[in-house]
């Protein structure tokens, strides 16, 4: 009985971390591309991102064919977060950039780029990223890049340059299941992480 999963945030019930989740009303749909093999990967932000965002949509695959659903959207209002040459920067309110959607690629640097070079529609779409970062609040996750955000964190902060929403209900709900995975680390670990 004690291993029961809260049915909406997968916590064990005692764990459960929905009292400290906020729904956020965005305008901007967000698409999550993520690769399969971090589909059931337990530090993954994106479980938290859609229990938080009103508009958001996962597609996970590891080829072309899983992702059609792309070839749906409008090109011209569609963006991918993607640090490329000639990307837009988000902060940049003065740009006629007009987005309906925003995709994101989840996982490591190195997943992320699989998933651009697999999948031919990302190359036709503006790309856009990050003049400067918000600190980076989730060290639990080792990053390929020293500068690079959690999933859930490159949401929030693309959605507060855009649509000046509040970062709050990201970082509550970070906290949270951070403090959930804190609980299960033997004390000398955790103390590592503390001290960041
Ligand atoms: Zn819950």
């Amino acid at each position: 009985m004690s291993r029961s999963l809260c049915e909406k945030c997968q916590f064990v019930l005692a764990d459960c971390i929905c009292d400290q989740l906020q729904s956020v009303n965005n305008q901007i749909h967000v698409v999550v591309l993520q690769h399969r093999s971090e589909e059931n990967n337990a530090k993954n932000t994106i479980r938290l991102a859609k229990l938080l965002y009103k508009r958001i949509t996962v597609l996970t695959g590891d080829n072309s064919d899983d992702f059609s659903e792309l070839n749906s959207l409008p090109l011209a209002t569609t963006a991918l977060l993607y640090p490329g040459e000639d990307a837009e920067t988000l902060e940049n309110t003065s740009t006629d950039l007009n987005l309906t959607h925003l995709i994101v690629l989840d996982g490591t640097w190195k997943k992320a780029n699989k998933l651009f070079f697999t999948i031919d529609i990302l190359k036709q779409l503006r790309q856009v990223s990050f003049a400067q970062l918000p600190d980076n609040r989730y060290h639990l996750r080792k990053a390929n890049r020293s500068d690079s955000l959690s999933s859930l964190e490159a949401i929030a902060y693309a959605l507060f340059c855009k649509e000046a929403l509040p970062m709050a209900p990201a970082y509550s709900a970070l906290d949270a299941m951070m403090e959930n995975q804190f609980k299960y680390m033997p004390a000398e670990v955790r103390a590592r992480y503390k001290s960041k």
